[in-house]
């Protein structure tokens, strides 16, 4: 029977980042205990990008952990990066342990953690690694599969990206969970909305978004007072937001025939998403080149319409949309329409270039 296979729907794990003081601890500890939550979390050790950041209390917060477990009957769950914190979750009774983001990304390091967990039965909850690479996802589920761990549980937390554009801190990229979910459909799958989003306000939207794929469970960063959190301020919930959360939530039945349909539906608009940002990047770029032959033009005196080029475009890209199976008209109308944007711009470029010699 697995630990994560609650009568409570979703399986909620609620807790803030880290652990900070005894006060913030047994406080959000005490509120939690009131809601249907399955599992509190804390982060005692925190991975944090740049040195000096806060980087977890350790030891003295796994006693404050078992504390509230011990009083508010909460089953406790922490991040271990290193044999040593296995060691040490396990002294304080941790109930189940989580490999993060950065852990996963590194065979080495979840090899030590494996090694450590040989011969224990304690359920592992596997984030998925910083980049999107489902194998490496899946491998550090095998190692730990390989040591003897039966009770796993992945979690979807994005994935890392560099465009600074995104309005997600790490991108969801919906189409990696749902592989693991096809190689591994008996694996519990839990959404952390917090960090895929890292913004409070975009927090439902993606645990509605979850429950509609299916996932099983959330994990959902909670603070009392989330502004004065020492790590991750902005992703974290107050606990009457979670509950506002919670109650507008629809779960939807664990078989629902519906669901194999709307997850391939997502994964094919995903991708359909990436296409689409590619087309726009190569037309941004496209008119960058069209500037510079509007500058050419200008300098050597040439017109900025020329037929025989314009016959050249309509020939070429219509023999490839044949060739393609697409319509050529269609294409050919999409050209126009390309070449028409370029034309205005290049004679506002003459124009404008006209100006600066005149003046
Ligand atoms: C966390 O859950 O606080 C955390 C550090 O997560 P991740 O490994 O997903 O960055
Ligand atoms: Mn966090």
């Amino acid at each position: 029977m697995s630990f994560f296979n609650t009568t409570a729907k979703p399986f909620l794990i609620a807790g803030p980042c880290s652990a900070e003081t005894e006060e913030q601890v047994m406080g959000i500890g005490e509120q939690l205990s009131k809601m249907p939550i399955s599992l509190f979390r804390a982060g005692v050790w925190k991975p944090r990008t740049k040195p000096g950041s806060f980087e977890g209390v350790g030891e003295d917060a796994l006693k404050w952990l078992q504390q509230l477990k011990k009083e508010y009957r909460l089953p406790i769950t922490v991040e271990v990066a290193e044999a040593t914190h296995v060691e040490l979750a396990l002294k304080y009774g941790v109930d189940v342990l989580w490999l993060g983001a950065r852990t996963t990304v590194n065979p080495f390091q979840v090899q030590n953690i494996a090694e450590a967990l040989r011969g224990v039965d304690i359920p592992v909850m596997v984030k998925n690694p910083v980049n999107p690479d489902v194998d490496l996802w899946e491998g550090a589920i095998e190692r730990l599969e390989r040591v003897g761990i039966k009770d796993i549980a992945a979690i979807h937390r994005g994935f890392s990206t560099y465009n600074a554009a995104s309005i997600y801190r790490n991108q969801p990229n919906w189409p990696i969970p749902i592989e693991l979910m096809r190689r591994r459909p008996e694996m519990t799958m839990i959404c952390d909305p917090s960090h895929i989003t890292g913004k409070r306000e975009m927090v439902a939207n993606i645990s509605q978004k979850a429950m509609d794929m299916g996932y099983a469970g959330l994990m959902i960063e909670t603070h009392q007072q989330p502004d004065e959190a020492w790590s991750d301020a902005r992703q974290q919930v107050s606990p009457s937001s979670l509950q506002e959360i919670l109650d507008n939530l629809i779960v939807r039945a664990a078989h629902d025939p519906a669901m194999n349909e709307r997850m391939g539906l997502e994964h094919y608009r995903t991708i359909m998403d990436g296409i689409d940002a590619e087309i726009i990047d190569l037309i941004s770029r496209r008119m960058e080149l069209s500037d510079k032959i509007g500058s050419i033009k200008n300098e050597h005196n040439m017109t900025v319409y020329q037929p025989e080029r314009w016959r050249e475009i309509v020939e070429t890209r219509g023999e490839r949309a044949k060739n393609l199976h697409l319509s050529t008209d269609f294409i050919v109308a999409v050209y126009e329409l390309i070449h028409n944007e370029s034309i205005k711009k290049q004679l506002r470029i003459l124009d404008n270039l006209q100006k600066d010699i005149n003046a």
